[in-house]
């Protein structure tokens, strides 16, 4: 590697890829193997929670323990930042501070940039972030903004969805021997936390397009969580008719959603489990099966299913008869439901892979291409 300011070439700087996603942000780089890897801090978890506690004047906790407290000390817990970037006017107010969205997402960079830190021992101070393939010019500034007040060079702003297929090998961008040859159709189904996304890229010609978008922006595992939670307070209820209903009481319904979510889960790989609900000194096992989470969230799904077929259409009406690929994103694309939807009702072969990485993943790959190219300017 070259270092230092030699004359004819920029020093060479580790551009990391950021996720910087609504519910849950992920840090990776291209490692010495030429492979992305994720950056786990202190807590060994891949993933953050996009989530912050103002605990003091001075004082923030991101990730997981802020997370826990959403519910429960919801005037001092910003969650969901992400929906809020681009717009200049909104604020969130704790201990008489007002933070912007930029400024609050700076602070989950921040945490990111130090969980990067503790796994190689070199904070970063380059990154391409991820962002909506929707997002427009307002929304990435802010994002370019929130890096900035992070104390990084955001090299870049990417789409997720050419981050994910970046992660599966798509294009290889990496300086891989066969993409002068390739041209492929791509479908990215995301499904995360807070939002539903679904993406077709095109690879043509060595460049990468995004030839349609779909998505509700309200619709995510959180809504899951909400449905089987809802599930759960009404057995409780009906075990228990003179207890309080858990979803009456903030710290009862911050329960019952993290149980809920639990739950959902351990469905993903398990037929059937049990949650148990105490609430207001009394207490209600309910077994729930997986038949039973879906046939409960089946509109939920059924509306990604609508939405993805609207982008095939639209897709379709650009010239793409059929997609070559099918990628599975976003954490909620575990859930097998999701895969069996696809290929049932569209004929369709998804892959899964690390959905909750990929974005990350693709964006370091991004980064150290952009990193390659800065070395001989
Ligand atoms: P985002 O892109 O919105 O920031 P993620 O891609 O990290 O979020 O997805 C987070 C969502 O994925 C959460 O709702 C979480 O409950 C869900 N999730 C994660 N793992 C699983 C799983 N194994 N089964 C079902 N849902 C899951
Ligand atoms: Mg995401």
């Amino acid at each position: 590697m070259i270092r230092g300011a030699r004359p004819g070439y920029a020093p060479a700087v580790a551009v990391h890829g950021i996720d910087l996603g609504t519910t849950n942000s992920a840090i990776a780089r291209v490692g010495k193997d030429g492979r992305p890897e994720v950056l786990a801090g202190l807590s060994g978890a891949a993933t953050t929670p996009s989530v912050v506690l103002f605990a003091g004047p001075q004082e923030y906790v991101v990730g997981e323990g802020a997370r826990r407290e959403a519910r429960l000390d919801p005037e001092h817990v910003c969650a969901l930042v992400k929906r809020r970037m681009g717009d200049a006017e909104w604020r969130f107010v704790a201990h008489g501070t007002a933070w912007s969205a930029p400024a609050v997402s700076s602070l989950i960079l921040k945490s990111l940039v130090a969980d990067a830190g503790f796994a190689t021992g070199e904070e970063p101070t380059a990154a391409v972030i991820t962002v909506p393939a929707y997002f427009g010019d307002e929304e990435r500034r802010a994002t370019v903004l929130a890096g900035t007040y992070a104390n990084l060079d955001v090299v870049e702003v990417l789409s997720e969805p050419i981050a994910a297929a970046l992660s599966y090998g798509f294009g290889r961008l990496d300086g891989g021997p066969d993409l002068s040859k390739t041209s492929e159709t791509v479908l990215v189904y995301d499904l995360g936390g807070g939002t539903f996304d679904a993406t077709v890229i095109e690879l043509a010609d060595r460049r990468i397009s995004v030839l349609a978008v779909e998505g509700d922006h309200q619709l995510g595992g959180a809504d899951w969580d909400e449905r089987i939670a809802l599930h759960l307070s009404r057995r409780f209820c009906a075990d228990n008719p003179d207890a309080e209903d858990p979803l009456d009481d903030s710290a009862g319904s911050q329960a019952l959603v993290l149980a809920a979510e639990r739950a959902k889960l351990q469905l993903s790989d398990a037929e059937r489990t049990e949650v148990v609900v105490t609430h207001d000194g009394a207490r209600a096992t309910v077994p729930l099966s997986r038949d039973e989470l879906e046939e409960m969230t089946a509109p939920l799904l059924r509306r990604t299913l609508d939405l993805t077929r609207s982008c095939l259409d639209e897709a379709a009406r650009r010239g793409v008869a059929q997609v070559d690929r099918v990628l599975l994103v976003g954490g909620s694309s575990r859930m097998p439901a999701v895969a069996e939807l696809l290929r049932r009702e569209l004929h369709l072969d998804p892959q899964l892979h690390d959905p909750e990485l990929a974005v990350a993943r693709g964006a370091a790959i991004y980064g150290e291409k952009t990193e390659l190219e800065r070395m001989v300017t």
